[in-house]
C-alpha cells in the first residue's frame, strides 16, 4: 500500500497529458485549484488506510497475494466484504463530504472479474488469468483505476455500427499482431484524471456481427499520450480560481472531478485486452459493474448526508432556532430517508452471492431498489437542509465583503444569529449547505445520484425483470382460492 502524500507525488511523477479545462491546456494538473479538492478527496482513500482506527474498514487481505491491500482494490471474497465495502465508503463519504472517485474502479474490477472467468468458459479465452494478472499489479501498486463505462452513445435509437459518427461509441478500429488499436470516446468520467489505469468496458449490451467490434474491453496507461482530457465544469467552480476565495467554497478543501476522455488511435497489447468481440457477455458485464455501483451509493451518499445533517442540525442552533419541535422533526425526517438508503445498501450487500469466479455480487433486486431511492430521497434532505438552512444561505454576502474595512463589519453584526456563534461559523455551514444542495457538490450529491450508475428508468427495468411476477401473482391465487392448497 502507498501513503497519501505518495499517491499525490505518484500523479505528479506520470507523463504528460493533454488536458483542458475551460479551453485552456493545463500542465500541473496536481496544483490546479479546480482540480485540486478532487484529488484531495481520492487521497483520503489512501489516508484512511493509514490510520490504526479504520485499519479494519479500509484494509483487507488480498486473496491473490496474502498481502494487506487497500479496500479499494479487492475483488470481494464474501458477503461481509460486500457489507463492509458499504460502510467503508459511507466514512470517506464523511470524511470528504464529496464524491472520492476510487469506487468505480473497484465496482469495474469486480464485474470484469467474474465476466471474464465466464467468457472463458464458454469461449476457451484467457481473459480471466490476463486480468488476474493485472489485478496483483494493480493490489502491489495500489493503483486508483478509472472504471470507464459511458459512452457518448449518438442517437439513442440507433446501434452502435448505424451511428452517423462511430466514435458515438469505443470500438476497435484495427487488429494488430501485438494488440488492438481503439477510437471513440468516455463521458462522465469519475476521477479519471486522478487515476493511474483506466478500465474501460462496453457501455450497454451488443449483439450481432455488426457491434463485435464495439464490444471491447481493455486497460489502458491515463498518461497514455494518444488520450485526451477535457474537463468537466461544475456549478460555482470558478468560485475554487477566485483570489481570497476560501470559505465561498463551502467545502474548503474537497470535490469531485468528471471529465471526458478521449481515445485518439489508443494502441493496446494483448494483456490488456480482456473482451474482444464476446457480444454475448456485454449485457453480463453492464449489468454486473451497475449494480455493484447502485450498492455503492448506498455508502457514499449516505456519508454525505450525514454531513448535510450535521450542517442542517449546526445552522438550526446557530440560528436559533434549534428547539422549534418542526425543526427538530425536520431533522428526524432527514435522518430516517438517510438511515433507509444506508439500509438499502446493507441490505443488498447481505443478501450477496458468490458468482462463478469466486468474487462475490450483491443481490441485484436489492440494488437496484437502493439506487432507486437515491435518485429520490438525497433531493429531499437537501430540501429540508434548504429549509432549516434559511434563504440567507444564497443571499450571503460574498467573502470579500466580510472582509472589507468599510462593510466587513455590518456584515458580521447582520449576519449573526445566536450572539455567541462567531458570524463566521454561521457563514461557513451556510456556504456549506449551499455547495452541497446547489453548488458544485451538489453534482456528486444530487445529480449524480439521479444519473450515476444508471438513470432512474434503468433501474425500473431491473426491478421489474428481478420481480418474478408469475410467483407474486400464485400467490394471490392460492389464497384466493383460484389454486386451493388444500393444507388445510
Ligand atoms: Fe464512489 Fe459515490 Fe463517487 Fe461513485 S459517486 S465514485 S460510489 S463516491
Ligand atoms: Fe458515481
Amino acid at each position: 500500500m502507498i501513503t497519501a502524500e505518495k499517491y499525490i507525488q505518484s500523479l505528479r511523477d506520470m507523463g504528460p497529458r493533454r488536458v483542458y479545462v475551460m479551453g485552456q491546456r493545463i500542465d500541473n494538473i496536481v496544483d490546479h485549484p479546480m482540480i485540486r479538492p478532487s484529488i484531495n478527496c481520492c487521497a483520503m482513500t489512501y489516508k484512511l488506510a493509514e490510520l490504526p482506527e479504520y485499519e479494519d474498514l479500509m484494509t483487507v487481505t488480498s486473496h491473490l497475494s496474502g498481502k494487506k491491500i487497500n479496500r479499494f482494490t479487492n475483488p470481494f471474497q464474501s458477503q461481509k466484504q460486500l457489507v463492509d465495502k458499504v460502510k467503508m465508503q459511507r466514512l470517506c463519504g464523511n470524511m470528504t463530504g464529496s464524491c472520492f472517485q476510487r469506487c468505480v474502479g473497484m465496482d469495474a474490477m469486480n464485474a470484469v472479474y467474474s465476466t471474464t472467468f465466464e467468457i472463458d468458459a464458454k469461449h476457451g479465452t484467457s481473459y480471466h488469468k490476463r486480468f488476474k494478472d493485472f489485478i496483483s499489479k494493480w493490489q502491489e501498486n495500489d493503483w486508483t483505476v478509472d472504471g470507464a463505462m459511458t459512452d457518448p452513445k449518438g442517437d439513442r435509437s440507433l446501434p452502435p455500427s448505424k451511428q452517423a459518427d462511430p466514435d458515438m461509441f469505443v470500438r476497435v478500429v484495427e487488429r494488430k499482431a501485438d494488440g488492438i488499436v481503439v477510437s471513440g470516446a468516455k463521458m462522465h468520467q469519475t476521477g479519471v484524471l486522478n487515476s493511474h489505469y483506466i478500465l474501460a468496458m462496453p457501455t450497454q449490451n451488443m449483439s450481432g456481427e455488426s457491434e463485435k467490434e464495439y464490444a471491447v474491453s481493455f486497460v489502458v496507461k491515463a498518461d497514455d499520450p494518444s488520450l485526451l482530457f477535457i474537463y468537466g465544469r461544475q456549478a460555482s467552480d470558478t468560485r475554487k480560481l477566485e483570489p481570497g476565495s476560501h470559505i465561498d467554497v463551502g467545502n474548503v478543501n474537497y470535490g469531485g472531478q468528471e471529465a471526458i476522455v478521449i481515445f485518439e488511435n489508443t494502441f493496446i497489447p494483448w494483456e490488456q485486452v480482456f473482451m474482444l468481440g464476446e457480444t454475448d457477455f456485454t449485457g453480463m458485464l453492464v449489468e454486473r459493474f451497475a449494480g455493484y455501483h447502485r450498492q455503492s451509493y448506498g455508502g457514499c451518499k449516505v456519508g454525505n448526508g450525514d454531513v448535510l445533517i450535521g450542517a442542517s442540525a449546526a445552522l438550526a442552533e446557530y440560528n436559533g432556532a434549534a428547539k422549534a419541535s418542526h425543526v427538530k422533526d425536520k431533522l428526524i425526517e432527514m435522518i430516517h430517508l438517510n438511515e433507509t438508503l444506508y439500509s438499502c445498501g446493507i441490505a443488498c450487500s447481505a443478501e450477496g452471492s458468490a458468482t462463478a469466479a469466486g468474487n462475490y455480487t450483491i443481490d441485484l433486486m436489492l440494488a437496484n431498489v437502493c439506487k432507486q431511492n437515491i435518485t429520490r430521497l438525497p433531493y429531499e434532505i437537501a430540501r429540508l437542509s434548504q429549509d432549516i438552512a434559511g434563504g440567507l444561505m444564497v443571499t450571503l454576502p460574498g467573502e470579500a465583503d466580510f472582509k472589507s474595512p468599510e462593510i466587513g463589519p455590518w456584515c458580521d453584526r447582520l449576519m449573526r444569529g445566536v450572539a455567541s456563534v462567531p458570524t463566521e461559523n454561521r457563514q461557513r455551514m451556510m456556504r456549506l449547505v449551499e455547495a452541497m444542495t446547489i453548488g458544485s457538490i451538489a453534482v456528486g450529491y444530487l445529480t449524480e445520484s439521479m444519473h450515476g450508475a444508471g438513470s432512474p428508468q434503468a433501474q425500473r427495468i431491473m426491478i421489474q425483470r428481478a420481480a418474478n411476477m408469475e410467483t407474486k401473482k400464485k400467490l394471490a391465487r392460492r389464497l384466493c382460492g383460484i389454486d386451493p392448497d388444500g393444507l388445510f
